[in-house]
């Protein structure tokens, strides 16, 4: 057994007093939480818990409408895009919830080599994606580590023409300070883990076998992570397992505690709810299921209490929920996912090889013409990252809202990209009004930037981004 730190820093008693204190919100309480929430300062637990408590439709269409607008503040349009990307679904852990289970004998297994992640890697690059999100099971084939450290390296290796993935973020078991620091190395972008549960006593229940069943070691992997250099992580919960109101405030303790201890809280925060997975009894019957009506809420709270957080959104929910996310926060979106190792070969997915069911089917095209058919504009900038705007200097830049006059200009650089490389001519002609649309409602700073970068890509120049 490994010795390491107690997360200490999520405390179940200091939740449920804040929980049970904060119980009947006030209407006018909850109004001046509103008019605070748009300083665009964020908001404590307390007031996150009355938020959460609020029943009324006038309140809610409020704390709705508050999201929508911190959301148009910070990111405007943009909407940016992503895959996962499956590399095996071999697990030494026994996750009631997930199919990859180790003793689930329904899951067909597969861990691919390094040309099969390259050819899943080619399909991703031909459907216009240029981030990835690298996802594993817990059972390492016998190069072990190394074999994580390859496949990272297979994805930035892999070329057709101009198209590249230009960053590839990871959602891996948690690791040693060593191991963090050679993912580092390998260029990582974000490094996402979800805690399933902040709750000890079902994070017990749910977690039957192997390191996973260490809920501190789990639980302190941003600490190991952020200590190698990594300053971009991602949180998330799998909302259903647990209380989501007990789950989002011990959610903030985790973000308070990063912050005290980094200067920098996460980088992203998920909202994966469970979906059904072969041979999971749990899955299709999620112990505390999350309706869609507190699934909009949650998100809407979390964009008021943390407003610079990227917060994200898979396509286990279906089209209609992922749509109505967007609205009240939601800032990146996977799309034409699958979740079975080489599933994007395989076409459809099977899914006795996939980590769940997912809700979403559409292929990247068809999300992207639905987005853009909304109003928002698909974004596959990677450039933060490449210039080295992570962790501290991605939010001192981000308050003060400077942040548009690069993600905007980049967000429409990169979607000339999809348009002129990827894209069917009906989806051409669709961005390319939407690119005109963004260029009226811009500031004269930000298209003396964007104009000259999309005139760059429409002559056949690629990556340009500031
Ligand atoms: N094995 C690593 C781990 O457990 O952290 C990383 C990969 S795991 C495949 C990624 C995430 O999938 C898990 O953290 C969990 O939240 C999510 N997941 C597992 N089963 C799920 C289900 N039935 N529905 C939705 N999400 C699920
Ligand atoms: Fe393995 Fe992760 Fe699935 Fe648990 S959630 S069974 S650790 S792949």
């Amino acid at each position: 057994m490994i010795t390491h730190e107690q997360a200490d820093f999520i405390c179940e008693q200091e939740i449920e007093s804040i929980l049970a204190k904060c119980r009947r919100p006030e209407p006018s309480q909850v109004r001046e939480l509103l008019v605070k929430a748009r300083e665009m300062h964020g908001l404590s637990m307390e007031e996150v818990a009355r938020l959460s408590f609020v029943e009324s439709p006038e309140l809610l269409a409020e704390i709705f409408s508050t999201a929508k607008q911190i959301k148009e503040e910070i990111y405007g349009t943009r909407l940016v895009l992503f895959a996962p990307l499956y590399i095996s679904n071999r697990c030494a852990n026994e996750c009631t919830y997930c199919a990859f289970r180790a003793t689930n004998a329904d899951l067909k297994r597969r861990t691919l080599t390094q040309e099969e992640i390259a050819e899943e890697t080619r399909i991703l690059i031909r459907q216009g994606h240029k981030r990835v999100l690298m996802v594993s099971g817990e059972a390492l084939p016998p190069e072990g580590f190394q074999y994580i450290l390859d496949s990272i390296a297979t994805v930035y290796e892999t070329k057709i023409g101009p198209g590249e993935i230009r960053r590839v973020n990871v959602n891996l078991a948690p690791q040693t300070t060593e191991r963090f620091r050679q993912l580092k190395a390998a260029n990582i972008g974000t490094f996402q883990l979800f805690q399933e549960t902040y709750h000890r006593p079902t994070y017990a229940a749910v977690h039957l076998k192997g390191t996973k069943r260490d809920y501190d070691w789990r639980t302190t992997a941003f600490d190991r992570a952020m200590t190698a250099g990594i300053d971009d992580v991602g949180i998330g919960v799998l909302f259903g397992l647990y209380d989501w109101r007990f789950e989002i405030i011990a959610m903030m303790q985790h973000i308070q505690h990063l912050e005290q201890k980094f200067g920098v809280g996460p980088h992203t925060i998920s909202f994966p709810r469970m979906e059904p997975a072969v041979g999971s009894e749990i899955a299709s019957k999620p112990p505390h299921a999350v309706s869609d009506a507190d699934f909009l809420k949650m998100i809407a709270i979390m964009r008021l209490a943390v407003p610079y957080t990227g917060m994200i959104m898979s396509t286990r929910e279906g089209a209609e929920v992922r749509r109505a996310t967007l609205e009240v926060g939601i800032s990146q979106i996977s799309a034409g996912s699958r979740t079975d190792p080489g599933g994007y070969k395989d076409g459809e997915g099977d899914p006795n090889g996939s980590q769940f069911q997912l809700g979403d089917h559409r292929s990247v095209e068809e999300v992207v013409s639905d987005v853009v058919s909304l109003g928002y504009l698909p974004s596959f900038c990677t450039a933060c990252y490449r210039l080295g705007r992570t962790g501290q200097d991605f939010m001192d830049m981000a308050k003060p809202g400077e942040i548009k006059y690069h993600c905007h200009p980049n967000a429409l650089s990169t979607f000339q990209e999809y348009l002129s490389d990827y894209a069917s001519p009906q989806a051409k002609t669709a961005g390319e009004k939407l690119i005109s649309i963004e260029l009226q409602h811009m500031d004269g700073q930000q298209t003396a930037t964007a104009l000259p970068m999309l005139n760059q890509v429409r002559r056949g120049e690629r990556d340009v981004f500031v």
